[in-house]
């Protein structure tokens, strides 16, 4: 009996996430979907799925919480045991992340401390928890931004963080490939999602801006990016690994 592919994607409950889920779901991945707050959201993502025929279920899991991450990869693997008779996960997706677009002048300690917790100590701790519950082909695919290749004011802190990520991704490529396990990055464009108070899908000012300044001529729409992650999570791009894949319909070239 074939045993099923397992994907775990961290902020699943809405935006990029939940059409990562959506997508690997399509594609036949039975999802474990992680959500901080908003259960309610993430069920419904769950119903979703379900109603594509595929399987999925919420666990909740605050990424910035290193303390709780080897509790909370113990008792993901329990449940997709249980559920699935899984003995290990296939796919991690570290989608979950937050902004800041402050100045040199604005941002403060917490919240430098808090964009560093969540958008690069949560994916490495959480790699390393899920990485050895992972087999020969495994992959982790980790969200970065295209702003970690341009730079504007404000951006400075967000994209350090992004671009730390884009290093663990290389270096945990290089510690994990004995392993057979591929890790790579995708980095969004402008995208249009509740990403910087949705301003990405509610300011027309600022789309028309960022169309401008696009090759293919908008902003792009989450199902978008979660195609190329689902395409990294397959075996399609099998030899592909330590890379970062930029998805932004050719933003500021
Ligand atoms: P979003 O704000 O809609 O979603 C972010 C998700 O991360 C939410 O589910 C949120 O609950 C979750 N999250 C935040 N902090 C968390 C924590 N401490 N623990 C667990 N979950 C937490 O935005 P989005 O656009 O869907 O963003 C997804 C990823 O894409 C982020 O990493 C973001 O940096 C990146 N990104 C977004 C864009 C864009 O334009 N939307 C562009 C480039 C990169």
């Amino acid at each position: 009996m074939e045993l099923p592919r397992v994907a775990v994607v961290t902020g699943a409950n809405r935006g990029l996430g939940r059409a990562t889920a959506m997508a690997l779901a399509r594609r036949g991945f039975c999802v474990v979907l992680t959500y901080r707050g908003d259960r309610l959201e993430a069920e419904g993502v769950v119903r979703s799925i379900r109603e594509l025929g595929g399987e999925a279920f919420p666990i909740r899991l605050d990424v910035a919480d290193t303390a709780s991450i080897d509790r909370f990869a113990d008792e993901l693997l329990a449940e997709v045991g249980r559920r699935w008779s899984a003995g290990g996960i296939d796919v991690l997706v570290n989608n979950a992340g937050i902004g800041l677009f402050a100045g040199l002048h604005e941002a403060t300690v917490e919240q430098f401390d808090a964009l560093f917790a969540t958008n690069v100590r949560g994916p490495f701790f959480l790699t390393r928890a899920l990485a050895r519950r992972m087999g020969d082909g495994g992959r982790v695919v980790n969200i970065s931004t295209s702003l970690t290749r341009h730079v504007s004011a404000g951006t400075s802190l967000y994209a350090a963080s992004k671009s730390a990520l884009e290093t663990l991704t290389r270096s945990l490529a290089v510690e994990l490939g004995p392993s057979g396990i591929r890790v790579n990055c995708i980095a969004p464009g402008p995208t249009a999602t509740d990403f910087n108070g949705g301003a990405m899908r509610d300011d027309a000012n600022l789309r028309e801006t960022l169309a401008g300044a696009t090759a293919l001529g908008r902003v792009g729409e989450p199902e978008e990016i979660a195609d190329a992650v689902a395409a990294l999570a397959s075996g399609d791009l099998r030899w592909v690994t330590a890379e970062r894949i930029e998805v932004s319909g050719g933003s500021l070239l």
